[in-house]
């Protein structure tokens, strides 16, 4: 099963990855946090990739499109993967669609998890990350039960610095001129769904669950 989450930043496709990931035995790739594994290690790939994110910009293609490419050669992916946060360019999407053809596959879902511009900045000045792990959480929509611990791993919560309202105005602006265009993309290819992602978490997961099947 092969399935690409689209939606705006802080739409919900990370929170929903995870589950999909969980309950269909396949891996999340998310680029962001590719990107912030390496700026934590200090990687010649993460120092270039951080003078975007921190901008709220776009990491160029170039940078993207073959990190991806070599994960899904990974064992793990050979019963499909959940995909977060790419393809976001038309470009990057034609790069996994020359990619898979080239080994006989094809994208099997790309869901839309439809969030309005007005809820993400609230979204994205609460969403608060593990230092450890990863891991997301929500001041508001999905606490964790010790403040500013991870429920996970028990290391610090903070803000992602690109979760600040003004570059999140900014990342919403290259979310529509550049990402939003893979909605019609995806529909031209028949394999496009779109799940309401104002609802409660477990009500999206819900909805996402109706149309991959149990
Ligand atoms: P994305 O991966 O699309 O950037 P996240 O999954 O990280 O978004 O979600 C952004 C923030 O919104 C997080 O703090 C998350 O806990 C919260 N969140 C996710 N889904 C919902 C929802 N359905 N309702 C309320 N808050 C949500
Ligand atoms: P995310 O965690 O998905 O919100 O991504 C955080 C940031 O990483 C984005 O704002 C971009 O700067 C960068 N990024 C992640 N994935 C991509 C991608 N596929 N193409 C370009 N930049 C990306």
């Amino acid at each position: 099963m092969k399935i690409i989450m689209l939606g705006a930043p802080g739409a919900g496709k990370g929170t929903q990855a995870k589950m999909i990931a969980e309950k269909y035995g396949v891996p999340h790739i998310s680029t962001g946090d590719i990107f912030r594994a390496n700026i934590k290690n200090g990687t010649e790939l993460g120092a270039k990739a951080k003078e975007y994110m921190d901008k709220g910009l776009l990491v160029p293609d170039e940078l993207v499109v073959d990190l991806v490419i070599d994960r899904f050669k990974e064992p793990d992916c050979k019963n499909g993967y959940v995909l977060d946060g790419f393809p976001r360019t038309i470009p990057q999407a034609e790069a996994l669609d020359k990619a898979l053809s080239a080994i006989g596959e094809t994208i099997d879902y790309a869901i839309n998890v439809e969030v309005p511009d007005e809820n993400i900045v609230k979204r994205m000045s609460g969403r608060r990350a593990c230092v450890g792990c990863g891991a997301t959480y929500h001041i508001v929509y999905n606490p964790t039960k010790e403040d500013g611990k991870c429920d996970t791993c028990g290391a610090e919560l903070i803000l992602r610095d690109d979760d600040k309202p003004e570059t999140v105005l900014n990342r919403l602006k290259v979310y529509h001129e550049q990402t939003q265009p893979l909605i019609n993309y995806y529909e031209a290819k028949g394999v496009m769904k779109e799940v309401d992602g104002t609802v409660d978490m477990k009500d999206v997961f819900a909805a996402i669950v109706e149309i991959l099947g149990e």
